[in-house]
């Protein structure tokens, strides 16, 4: 696939920017090839740089949930633009975009504004070590929860082995007061609790493990991570950066019951800009600077365009009633997909919930319940399937391990050509 203005621009690129990207799934490293550049984007569909027209499923890693560039999001910032662009002092839309996360969000009775899903945990992490006065923190394999230092480790072997860093960078000694779990293994939390249950500030969680593919937690698992917190008065962070306003209305934690103590947000809550929250019980909220003594701040924090673009974006979902209509989108998706993968002759594991999905191209009779099993997928078969799509023109996010999304914007004609295109590359594979 010729892209020539793409290639230029990425020559360039690689000699000003690190890798050529502000991030690094971006750079296409889990599929090979160049990237591509984009020229504009609206509702599911994106131009690159050479003028091609794709069918989007990134949709900018999430936070699209509308579709790109929608009407009420622009009408929003262009109105908020007008009156000014960053205050750094209080204004009315951070009171109404609070009382929107503590009305939506039970478990959470006050809010903090900040400018990524990053800055949220990272936050959600300190405060919960200044709550409890303890240092360590307990997080699963394949749960990412940005690129905070303390939760950029993966597990040594066994579960009560001290974490190692998994960048260069973080201090081992930062390193080992995060303890690495498997996702959904009962036995292993069981057994740290156990041996260390009285250290542990607080377990992290992926509400919806989304950074791996996509698994989900088996029943009783978070029952069980409720219980051993509450008993060794630990708190639960549950991140719902990525299903945050994206699943229900409350976030997965509205779909599951589970009532965290802190829950941090991203993504979807800021419309395309900048933006994440953290929030949960009031007298852990209340340990902040300025009334407690874990600091935490941030000059563009609250930021009148971001906050507008959020709120018009929520509103509209509400108005909508976005969650409904993604979940039938969804199932409308996984009907097509399931069809498409029988048409090609091939059992890849197809995992759904609303409007997010995963192909894993392994069997779909395997269990994938963990980033361990996640890791079976064959990979090099995934790296064709994505440039198959690509050339064709369906973008799927570069890499086996990330979740695809659906938006409002999509419509069922996208759906069935996607999934017409999805069953010919299969069918090559
Ligand atoms: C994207 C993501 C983050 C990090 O958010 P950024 O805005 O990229 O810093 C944290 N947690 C989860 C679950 C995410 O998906």
């Amino acid at each position: 696939m010729k892209s020539p203005r793409s290639s230029a621009l990425f020559s360039e690129a690689r000699k000003l920017i690190p890798g050529g990207v502000n991030s690094p799934v971006r750079a296409f490293r889990g599929v090979g090839g160049e990237p591509f550049f984009v020229e504009r984007a609206t509702g599911s569909h994106i131009w690159d740089a050479d003028g091609r027209e794709l069918i989007d499923y990134v949709g900018t890693w999430g936070p699209a949930i509308l579709g790109h560039a929608p009407r009420v999001v622009i009408d929003a910032i262009t109105s908020a633009a007008a009156k000014g662009v960053s205050f750094g002092i209080p204004h009315a839309l951070e009171v109404e975009m609070a009382r929107t996360i503590c009305e939506w969000v039970p478990s959470i009775e006050k809010v903090r504004m900040v400018n990524s899903g990053t800055e949220a945990t990272m936050s959600c992490v300190r405060l919960a070590r200044g709550f409890t006065g303890r240092g360590k923190i307990v997080k699963f394999t394949g749960c990412y929860h940005g690129h905070v230092d303390s939760l950029l480790v993966k597990a040594g072997s066994g579960a009560l082995t001290h974490g190692t860093p998994d960048s260069a960078g973080v201090p081992a000694e930062l390193a080992a007061l995060t303890i690495t779990l498997r996702y959904n293994d009962p036995d292993a939390l069981r057994a740290v609790f156990a041996a260390q249950g009285n250290e542990i500030a607080a377990v992290i969680v992926e509400s919806v493990p989304a950074n791996a593919g996509l698994y989900f937690p088996e029943p009783g698992f978070y029952e069980l991570m409720r219980k051993l917190c509450a008993e060794h008065e630990s708190l639960i962070i549950f991140d719902e950066v990525m299903t945050g306003f994206r699943l229900a209305r409350g976030g997965y934690q509205q779909l599951c019951g589970l009532k965290p103590d802190l829950t941090a947000l991203g993504k979807v809550i800021g419309g395309g800009l900048p933006v994440g929250a953290f929030g949960g019980r009031r007298e852990i909220m209340d340990q902040l600077s300025p009334d407690g003594p874990v600091y935490q701040a941030g000059t563009l924090s609250g930021n009148p365009l971001a906050l507008s673009a959020g709120l018009a974006q929520l509103r509209e979902l509400e108005r909508l009633d976005g969650w409904a209509k993604l979940d039938a989108l969804g199932a409308e998706f996984e009907e097509r997909t399931r069809a498409g993968l029988k048409r090609a002759g091939r059992d890849y594991n197809f995992r759904r919930i609303g409007s997010m999905f995963c192909l894993y191209f392994t069997s779909a009779s395997t269990p994938i319940r963990n980033l361990e099993e996640a890791m079976l997928s064959d990979k090099a078969a995934f790296a064709k399937f994505f440039h198959g799509c690509l050339e064709r023109g369906v973008y799927f996010a570069p890499s086996q391990f990330e979740a695809g999304f659906l938006s409002l914007a999509h419509t069922s004609e996208d759906i069935a050509r996607t999934a017409d295109i999805a069953a010919e590359v299969l069918g090559k594979i």
